[in-house]
């Protein structure tokens, strides 16, 4: 597999039109204007992007990837669509994902699965998931960026997976209201670019309170964030040891290895970190995420909006009343087994075992980030002291996932735990609802390091900061590409 050809067909791609139907990353077409409410000087003036099907855009489909959504007009904007228009942006399209955001290669789609610009031996790799068809989108040139969710990986993971940058910002910044729910205490809209310079420039123009979500971090909340004037010149770069993991790949691997040392030769210090519960997290993850999903999705009963079976309560298929039969219908393989999966686990005789036991995990995973930055959660106390003669660090670097993207035929071969375990890197960000970024860097085979010294590959690496750093984060960014 060599990545030089394959970027070589992506140039090709750019050029013509029908690429997104070919590649199925787009599933509905977007609004060739801004809008009336659109600044003509606006920030985004004039920019395209490019919204993940699972937020919703008024009179426009919306469908989350599920037929239990067929033909869902919303009639509203999520609040995230609103503020790109008021600054000018066009929605140009809505991209394709795994239904409700639950899945790791785009694979999962009523709409059928979405196919990555690149192949190996001509078979195309996986995009990632869930928001695969937006970091298609993004890495075809068929938007200047894109929206995606990221609830466990899905913004960070396709964008590993294509070459380009995906964002996921600290829980709470950038408005909920709109996105359609998959687990809501992870759930964190993010953004797909080619640079990190367009993602903070996106970033700045969504990136306000909204008092519609809940959740969303009020102003005065938002002022004791980051660190005013935060400067990445001289980083204090964590590199945590559960992180090194015999399933990492020679490539990414190498490709780390070498990241660290030109960070090192620029002048930032690294510091060895230990992050105990990594692997504990992504148990943990797949317990809690299923568990908030089987209880959101309870409302797609096919009464008030979306797909229904046809018939009645007393014609309905097999004898199952009217509710069963739509969602049996309505819902795929992967939706079906995460709901089952949450509705055991949150069962009075598994809740201890299971929900319980993963919201104690939850916590564990919070603290030992909390344990290694010198930043101090704006929000929670701190368990114990850094010790004075380590200092803590400002960000932590790591792969975004352990390997280069499988081709789709190995997809098609993994059981359902074995594409789970593709998160373990980007889930514990998730739980811990710190800013994280997935950033490419270019790796040419050198001799020695185990690759062909043709080889060209653009691997993730992703950046963690502590919980409000996120410009910091965005900062250090830059200085790893
Ligand atoms: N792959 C993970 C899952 O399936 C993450 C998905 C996401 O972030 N939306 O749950």
């Amino acid at each position: 597999f060599c990545w030089r050809n394959a970027s070589r067909s992506c140039q090709v791609y750019r050029k013509s039109h029908s690429i997104s139907q070919q590649l199925n990353a787009i599933v509905h077409n977007g609004r060739p204007d801004p809008g009336k409410s659109a600044d003509a000087s606006g920030f985004l003036s004039g920019k395209t992007v490019a919204v993940k099907d699972n937020i919703v855009t008024k009179d426009l489909p919306t469908t989350a990837a599920s037929k239990i959504l067929t033909d869902y007009i919303p009639p509203f904007d999520a609040t995230v669509v609103k503020l790109l228009q008021q600054h000018g942006a066009i929605i140009s399209a809505k991209t394709n994902l795994d239904e409700f955001g639950m899945g790791s290669h785009s694979q999962h789609s009523h709409a059928g699965a979405v196919l990555s610009p690149f192949s190996k031996n001509g078979v195309p790799l996986s995009p990632g998931g869930s928001s695969g068809g937006s970091a298609v989108s993004v890495a075809t040139g068929q938007c200047w960026a894109a929206l995606g969710t990221d609830t466990g990986g899905s913004v960070r993971l396709p964008a590993a997976y294509t070459g380009i940058v995906g964002f996921k910002p600290s829980y709470g910044l950038l408005s909920r209201w709109g996105v359609i729910q998959y687990a809501n205490s992870l759930d964190t809209v993010g953004i797909l670019a080619r640079s990190v310079a367009d993602t903070k420039h996106l970033y700045g123009c969504i990136n306000a309170y909204d008092q519609q979500d809940p959740t969303s971090l009020s102003a005065t909340v938002r002022e004791r964030l980051g660190r005013k004037g935060a400067d990445a010149k001289r980083l204090r770069i964590g590199v945590p040891l559960e992180y090194n993991i015999d399933e990492l790949s020679p490539v990414v691997r190498a490709t780390y290895l070498r990241t660290l040392n030109a960070l090192q030769n620029a002048g930032h210090t690294l510091q060895p970190v230990s992050l105990p519960t990594t692997q504990p997290a992504l148990s943990a993850y797949y317990v809690l995420a299923p568990a908030e999903a089987s209880s959101n999705l309870a409302k797609y009963d096919g009464i008030r909006y979306g797909y229904r079976t046809p018939g009645s309560d007393a014609s309905a298929k097999n004898n199952l009343p009217l509710y069963a039969s739509t969602r049996g219908e309505g819902f795929g393989e992967e939706v079906q087994r995460r709901i089952l999966l949450g509705a055991y686990t949150l069962s009075s005789e598994a809740i201890d075992n299971y929900f319980i036991q993963a919201q104690k995990v939850r916590r564990l995973v919070q603290r030992d980030f909390d344990s290694v930055f010198a930043q101090q959660h704006p929000l929670l106390e701190r368990q114990a002291e850094i010790p004075s003669d380590e200092g803590g660090v400002d960000v932590l670097l790591t792969p975004t996932a352990p390997t280069l993207p499988p081709t789709i035929k190995e997809v098609k071969q993994q059981s359902p735990v074995e594409s789970y375990m593709n998160d373990v890197f980007t889930v514990p960000a998730s739980l811990a609802g710190l800013p994280a970024i997935s950033v490419p860097v270019r790796i040419i085979g050198r001799e020695g390091d185990g690759l062909e010294e043709t080889d060209v590959h653009d691997v993730g690496m992703q950046l963690i900061g502590q919980f409000g750093d996120d410009e910091l984060v965005l900062q250090a960014a830059e200085v790893v590409v």
